[in-house]
């Protein structure tokens, strides 16, 4: 088995984490949780969305979010559906936005009201948008392995709307499996296509585990050469428009799984541990962290953690 030697985390709690949960966290407990983070040594974040504050009211504060974070060293990034969310974003100094949009029609209209089609338009109008502004743009296309609607999405169909974004200024695109429906096999096959048929190209993966693959699911991406992974601290998250939508693979057991196969991050994760309790307290509920209950795995000192 090959793998590579070091991975970038994209750490995606303040915005797909929290979108699903019941509480609405203030600007001031998303700052925290965010320095908790930076503390731990994560460095890119999907730090909010700029949709309608009335479709997904857990993103209401995240222009005044970016507002109050230094963006010194760091890779803050804001999700946009459209060009009217890019123009929002600019408005509170943001640099880097990621653009979604859906492989399938049916989810995407659940979603933005377009069909794949005219998202592609948007994201073009959005492309003149950023080169005007020199602002950042990437791509995240989602139910890329599947979609709650219309079931298996082709590689043929994925292929094909990749080669629509040949020609527009962006940097990385991920494939999203928004509701959890891929399989390593499924993954690998891909991701390898994908990266022979546009080799100038990066790619990233973005899971949800709500079928208890997210951690195969990485495996079967670091063997197909993907270094780039969008994963949630304490695994919350979902689809507010994807039904049985669940969490997003969680940072601390990805990043537990990298370290001990020698993969690097640069992340602590004593750090995230304190995170991830954090977390628990600020929601109120218990995450879907393997590692908080467990604990890391000492080599030295095996311990059993339960009584
Ligand atoms: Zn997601």
């Amino acid at each position: 088995m090959e793998f590579p030697e070091k991975v970038t985390i994209n750490e995606m709690v303040l915005r797909d984490g929290l979108q699903l949960e019941k509480k609405l966290l203030s600007v001031e407990e998303k700052k925290i949780l965010f320095s908790s983070l930076q503390e731990a040594g994560v460095k890119s974040f999907e730090l909010g969305s700029f949709v309608h504050p009335k479709l997904v009211p857990q993103m209401a504060n995240s222009g005044e979010l970016f507002e109050k974070i230094a963006r010194e060293d760091m890779d803050l990034i804001g999700l946009v559906p459209n060009l009217k969310g890019a123009e929002r974003a600019k408005e509170f100094g943001v640099d880097r936005i990621n653009f979604v949009f859906s492989a399938s029609d049916t989810h995407n209209m659940q979603n933005v009201q377009k069909t794949t089609a005219e998202s592609i338009e948007e994201l073009k109008k959005i492309n003149e948008f950023c080169e005007r502004n020199e602002m950042v743009l990437t791509v995240t296309i989602a139910t890329s392995f599947g979609c709650p609607f219309e079931g298996d999405i082709s590689k043929k169909r994925i292929l094909a709307t990749i080669e629509q974004l040949v020609g527009l200024t962006i940097g990385d695109i991920t494939l999203a499996d928004t509701t959890g429906m891929a399989n390593p096999k499924q993954v690998y096959e891909l991701l390898k296509e994908v990266k022979n048929s546009f080799p100038e190209q990066t790619f990233n993966l973005h899971f949800h585990n709500t079928r208890g693959m997210g951690l195969a699911n990485i495996l079967a991406g670091l063997q197909a050469g993907v270094t780039g992974f969008d994963t949630a601290l304490g695994g919350l998250g979902g689809c507010p428009f994807a039904p049985g939508a669940t969490g997003n693979v969680c940072t601390e057991d990805v990043v537990h799984m990298l370290h001990s196969m020698g993969i690097q991050t640069d992340i602590r994760l004593e750090g995230l541990l304190k995170a991830s309790a954090l977390l628990e307290n600020m929601i109120g509920h218990q995450n879907s962290s393997y590692l908080l209950k467990a604990g890391p795995y000492n080599r030295k000192y095996p311990v059993p953690v339960s009584n």
